[in-house]
């Protein structure tokens, strides 16, 4: 199983400069660290690697700097990373994110065979010695690495052989049909897994978009893995009316809850492993992008203008009936809103 996980580099502190003539965040220059739900589904993967010898790649786009936060998820158990870091992805909205997050996400063979040519002490081998039968191996011996050194983080995720979610009853999730222009096919991961936001942009938007843009299916707020097989997954997830548990076939994009799961901390060999390990780093050129889907240019939200909320302590009491106080409040809202 091939697990990818989108990281995303927020500003470690909540004081974000706006820059006033593109309205867009300043990245550079503020500490950084990984949005929180994204350590969430960094741990959910290596849970998986652990079980079912899973491989993981965390993406990120992001300045160069994030580089090191991608280093650290290394450290910390993940196979491989790749940053997508070009000045034309700059200013992008979600529709300009996920679609360069896709092209990474389609340099995932690369990515992958480049790190198990590290594990092999760099014998000469390509994406094309990147063979089925090549992979299972590889596979096989990462599940012994990894168990050998399983972390002290708490388990969220049971693997099996069999699902159980039919016989529970647990609904199906089925995959959009085409709902965004364009998909990259074959999907190069069998599990993408996101956060269910960042907590600076907010959004929620780019988990979707990729499930979108792969044409699969997307499970938004798991708050736990139920039961995971090479082909399925059951998993409960936070809907508005409460807690369902769905069962998604696979490949699948999950968006993960930030308490599903707690990021373990590097060890010691992870760290020193993580300094010569090999971070592909690809440009808008090298990721094959159209320019005009990229950045600002392929962006369609406009951000007319942005401003620091107003905060007021005033308070109001409204009296009489509950006609009268609805009626009293009616009319703070409009005021408000003039
Ligand atoms: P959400 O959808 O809330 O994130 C959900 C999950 O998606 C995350 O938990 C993570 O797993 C994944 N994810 C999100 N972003 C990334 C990423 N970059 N890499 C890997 N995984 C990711 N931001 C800038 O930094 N610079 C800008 O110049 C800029 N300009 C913008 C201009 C406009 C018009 C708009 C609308 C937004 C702009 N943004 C900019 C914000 C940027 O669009 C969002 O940060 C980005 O699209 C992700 O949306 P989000 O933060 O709401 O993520």
């Amino acid at each position: 199983m091939r697990v990818a996980v989108c990281v995303k580099a927020v500003p470690s502190t909540t004081e974000v400069r706006m820059d006033p003539v593109t309205n867009t965040i300043v990245r550079d220059g503020c500490s950084a660290v990984l949005n929180p739900f994204d350590t969430a589904a960094l741990e959910v993967a290596l849970q998986l690697k652990e079980r079912m010898g899973a491989q993981v790649a965390t993406l990120s786009m992001g300045i160069p700097a994030t580089e090191a936060l991608l280093r650290d998820t290394i450290a910390r158990g993940a196979d491989t990373a790749l940053l997508l870091s070009d000045r034309a992805f700059a200013g992008a909205d979600t529709l300009a994110t996920s679609y360069a997050l896709s092209l990474g996400l389609a340099h995932l063979d690369e990515v992958f065979a480049a790190s198990e040519c590290e594990g092999e002490g760099g014998a000469a081998c390509g994406a094309e010695a990147f063979a089925a039968g090549e992979r299972e191996t590889t596979r096989e011996g990462g599940a012994a690495k990894a168990s050998a050194k399983a972390g002290a983080a708490t388990s969220t995720v049971q693997a099996t052989a069999a699902t159980s979610a039919q016989k529970a009853g647990a609904r199906q999730v089925a995959a959009p049909r085409a709902a965004m222009d364009q998909h990259a096919s074959p999907v190069p991961f069998d599990l993408l897994l996101c956060g269910k936001m960042a907590v600076d942009g907010d959004t929620a938007q780019i988990g979707p978009e990729l499930a979108a843009l792969f044409d699969i299916p997307c499970v938004a707020g798991v708050t736990r893995i139920v039961d995971a097989s090479d082909r399925y997954l059951t998993v409960a997830h936070e809907t508005d009316e409460g807690t369902e548990v769905v069962e998604v076939p696979l490949p699948a994009v999950l968006t993960v809850a930030k308490d599903i799961a707690t990021l373990r901390m590097p060890s010691i060999s992870g760290v020193l492993a993580s300094q010569d390990a090999h971070v592909t780093v690809l440009n808008a050129q090298a990721a094959q992008a159209d320019l005009s889907r990229c950045g600002l240019t392929g962006s369609p939200t406009q951000v007319v203008r942005s401003f620091v909320p107003e905060r007021s302590h005033e308070a109001a009491e409204v009296a009489g009936t509950l006609g009268e106080q609805a009626s009293a409040l009616l009319d703070i809202f409009e005021e408000a809103g003039r």
